[in-house]
């Protein structure tokens, strides 16, 4: 790693044409690069995504799909597509990919779009057992539209209550289930759901937004030889730009790109579109293998710190990028968890656990992951340190200054944007 920050495309021209925006931009990498960013959801993109982002890609518009747009003058955008779509579909081995959704959620709407008319039944994860807002909530389009029958962990092993969801599938005959969820540490498994549906009758949706990196380098289990889609974001794990994607059956693939534009969207985000196909790419090098796995094995080693500081892993652990940490017998609660360690240069987010006795706001738990520190480099040695820090940090608020010196000595080594990588 050399010692040149990574401001960005042309950073200096914005800085003298637009001071204050650009002193936003330096504050933000300031702040990425300050503290210890725990949370699930994020990573830090590489400079090549974010060369891409910031090209003139962004002027161009391509309703419609490489060789049959609505505009002129696509050729040269239509390459960056199919790249994307190629690369995609060769990562993940699917039959069909659309990497036209703006975001995460874009791509759940424009998928029950296909399969859905308002009105129908779909099952899905319920929110406060770690399922997504576009899965049912009253909130939500999902709730609104659809009759949304939720499943959720069983009370005492915190694990997917598949039994449970299979009753409910043969009670209520969904059009479509759905699994996948925004904060459960576990593998799900996809042959079980597939099996349930089969039953049933019901097209399988798999939301994979947060582990789909950790697919794509092969460290936990893929959805796409099981699920007829699967929904993804390009931010998380993948780490890549933020946004979404959808793969599918040959069977669907009409279908879904339709949902998608016209039903969905107008015209796709080509800068976009052009960094999925880098992050794509990215991720199809043998050393995105090696990210992946050390993302779970950082995981694992944080839950263990965090486990043995009295701050259990809710099912006892993770095989993912993840874990919800029960705080219950530290006496603290999730919010006041969650301001703590931001007093001490670590950001995580609070964060419900099954059966939750405390109201969304304030919560019992927290949710910690490892995408970003293991961006940066931290290894399983780090993450104890780490693990021991939070706790620290959690348990005392006096402890803050202190924590905040150790996170400081850390990110000496472990800086992101300190280089190219
Ligand atoms: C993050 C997430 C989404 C939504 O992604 P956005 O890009 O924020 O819209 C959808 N489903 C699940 C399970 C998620 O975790």
């Amino acid at each position: 790693m050399g010692a040149e920050p990574y401001y960005g495309p042309d950073f200096g021209l914005l800085r003298r044409q637009d001071p204050e925006l650009a002193e936003v931009l330096l504050d933000e990498l300031a702040r990425e690069r300050r503290g210890l960013q725990l949370i699930a959801s994020e990573n830090f993109t590489s400079p090549a995504v974010l060369a891409a982002l910031g090209s003139t890609l962004t002027n161009k518009y391509a309703e419609g799909y490489p060789g049959r747009r609505y505009y002129g003058g696509c050729e040269v955008v239509d390459r960056a597509e199919r790249l994307a779509v190629e690369r995609a579909t060769r990562l993940f081995g699917a039959e069909h990919a659309n990497v036209q959704p703006h975001s995460g959620a874009s791509a759940n709407l424009a998928a029950y779009a296909a399969l859905l008319q308002p009105g129908d039944t779909m099952l899905a994860m319920a929110l406060p057992h770690g399922g997504h807002l576009t899965h049912g909530s009253k909130v939500n389009f999902s709730g609104r539209w659809f009759d949304v029958v939720p499943y959720g962990v069983r009370r005492d092993t915190e694990l997917i209550d598949y039994d449970e969801v299979r009753d409910l599938a043969l009670r209520h005959r969904p059009k479509v289930i759905v699994c996948g969820a925004t904060a459960y540490p576990r593998l799900i498994d996809y042959a079980a759901f597939r099996g349930v549906a089969d039953e049933v009758g019901a097209w399988l949706l798999a939301d994979a937004a947060h582990p789909i990196g950790l697919m794509a380098g092969g460290a936990v289990p893929s959805p796409v030889p099981y699920a007829d889609v699967v929904t993804f974001t390009t931010h998380k794990t993948l780490r890549g730009p933020r946004g979404g994607a959808i793969l599918c059956t040959a069977e669907l693939a009409a279908r879904i790109d339709r949902a998608v534009f016209p039903f969905l969207q107008g015209g796709p985000l080509m800068h976009v579109v052009a960094a999925k196909a880098v992050a794509f790419g990215e991720a199809l090098r043998p050393e995105f293998a090696g990210y992946a796995r050390r993302v779970v094995a950082n995981a694992q080693a944080l839950a263990g710190a965090l486990g043995a500081e009295g701050m259990r892993a809710v099912s006892g652990g993770t095989d993912t990028h993840l874990a919800l940490v029960d705080l219950r017998d530290t006496g603290v609660t999730g919010a006041e968890a969650e301001r703590r360690c931001a007093a001490a240069g670590i950001t995580l987010n609070r964060n419900a656990i099954p059966y939750d006795p405390e109201p969304p706001a304030v919560t019992s738990g927290i949710r910690v992951g490892t995408p970003c520190v293991t961006t940066q480099g931290l290894g399983p040695e780090e993450l104890r340190e780490v693990g021991k820090l939070v706790a620290a940090a959690v348990r005392d608020p006096g402890a803050a200054e202190r924590v905040r010196e150790s996170v400081a000595g850390l990110l000496t080594i472990y800086r992101p944007y300190l280089s190219e990588y």
